[in-house]
């Protein structure tokens, strides 16, 4: 049996002071924990460079908008951007969604057309569109997945044609672990004529994504799951894509010009930025970039998955046990989905709570996806680059506990 990861990454536990505590944190699906480089460069701009953006003609404004917009280079570098003007500050994938589902959505959605979905969207793809549908009279229709958690391209084939004219789907699944193949899915897309919008919450923090190489047309992230701070995410937009986009939120710093009756539109990207813009998280988001980047995307992925392989392997010999997802390491990343025979997935995650073991339960935003699989909720474990193997045995040991406690097995 393995225990190591080849891709040996749990020196950089001492980076993040919230572990000092010796809790096993396994929910960074969730939210992550932030790195001291982190905390230190929001704090260091708090204490030296921070001021509102974009229209003090003073020292302080000049430096704070400078750092303000060198997060969004750094972001488009870490994502391929051609353009760094493709890259839109939103509060999260949430807002980012919206953006498009409102912003796109009631610009080029017509009575009958077609959105196209699928049945393991996290809610903040899926509601959006059901109230863009409902708003324009366009048809929400889903891709559902197979026995073995894959998505079921074979039906998304089926269903793309003509009167589809947007393809939402998540980049890896927040309950499944489960990666769609993106690629194709933009290229069948496209040969129709729909674009394409890509959830990238739990992928971009974990995988190497160049946004041209995906082929989507959007893609939206949060930089609280990737070591940076809550209140910011990304938007990624094709710049045509972005110009069939109307702003969606108006106010300050998103015009060019204002009468009484009317306004007209900032440049893309600060159209879609109306209002204060959140400063320090962009500061925060950009040194996470750093960090990860330093680390190296490709190991931070290897490192995952090493850990998934090792979790799923153990948690194969846990009496009673199941896991909702793919048992497979192919097109997976690090997210691990339980429930065990007769006990509840809170009960699971206070009795793991008790052992230090810090995982999620519930139905993770994903309803439609718990009645799929006929369980009311899970308990999710998901891996990053501060955990290591002590985590997997400490989480094992706890569910083992559980199962006893429960007289399971
Ligand atoms: N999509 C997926 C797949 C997610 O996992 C999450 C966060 N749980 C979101 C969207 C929403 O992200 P946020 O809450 O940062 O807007």
């Amino acid at each position: 049996m393995k225990t190591t990861p080849t891709t040996e990454l749990s020196h950089l536990k001492a980076d993040f002071p919230i572990l000092d505590s010796g809790v096993h944190f396994l929910d960074s699906g969730a939210s992550s924990q932030k790195p001291t480089p982190v905390l230190e460069a929001m704090e260091r701009f708090a204490r030296t460079s921070y001021a509102n953006v974009h229209r003090g003609a003073y020292k302080l404004s000049v430096a704070s908008t400078e750092a303000y917009e060198a997060a969004r280079r750094r972001v488009a570098r870490f994502i391929g951007a051609r353009d760094h003007n493709e890259v839109v500050f939103t509060r999260g994938t949430t807002t980012a969604i919206n953006t498009v589902a409102f912003g796109w959505g009631m610009e080029n959605l017509e009575p009958g057309d077609h959105i196209l979905t699928t049945e393991m969207e996290h809610h903040a793809n899926l509601v959006p569109w059901q109230m863009a549908a409902r708003r324009t009279g366009a048809i929400l229709d889903h891709v559902p997945i197979t026995e073995d958690f894959r998505l079921d391209m074979d039906v998304l084939e089926e269903k793309l044609g003509d009167h589809v004219k947007m393809v939402a789907v998540t980049g890896m699944s927040n309950v499944l672990g489960t990666i769609p193949d993106v690629s194709r899915i933009s290229h069948l897309a496209h040969e129709q004529g729909a674009r394409v919008l890509v959830d990238a919450a739990q992928l971009v923090p974990h995988r190497r994504i160049d946004v041209n190489d995906l082929g989507a047309d959007f893609v939206a992230f949060s930089a609280h799951k990737m070591l940076g701070p809550t209140g910011i995410g990304v938007l990624w937009g094709r710049m045509e894509a972005l110009e069939e986009t109307e702003p969606f939120e108006g106010g300050g710093e998103m015009i060019a010009d204002v009468t009484l009756q009317s306004a007209t539109w900032a440049e893309i990207p600060h159209r879609f930025e109306a209002g204060t813009p959140p400063i320090i998280e962009a500061v925060g988001l950009h040194a996470a970039i750093d960090y990860l980047d330093a680390i190296g995307m490709e190991n931070v992925f290897a490192h995952d998955l090493e850990l998934t392989g090792i979790a799923l392997e153990r948690l194969g010999d846990v009496p009673g046990l199941q896991i909702q997802g793919p048992l497979s390491l192919e097109d997976r990343g690090g997210v691990v989905s339980m429930t065990m025979d007769g006990i509840h997935a809170h009960d699971l995650a206070t009795i793991l709570d008790e052992n230090d073991v810090a995982v999620r339960a519930g139905h993770h935003c994903a309803k439609p996806l718990m009645r799929c699989l006929g369980v009311a909720a899970t308990a999710r474990a998901s891996f990053y680059v501060y955990n290591d193997v002590s985590d997997i045995d400490a989480l094992v040991k706890g569910l083992r506990r559980a199962g006893e406690l429960f007289g399971v097995g």
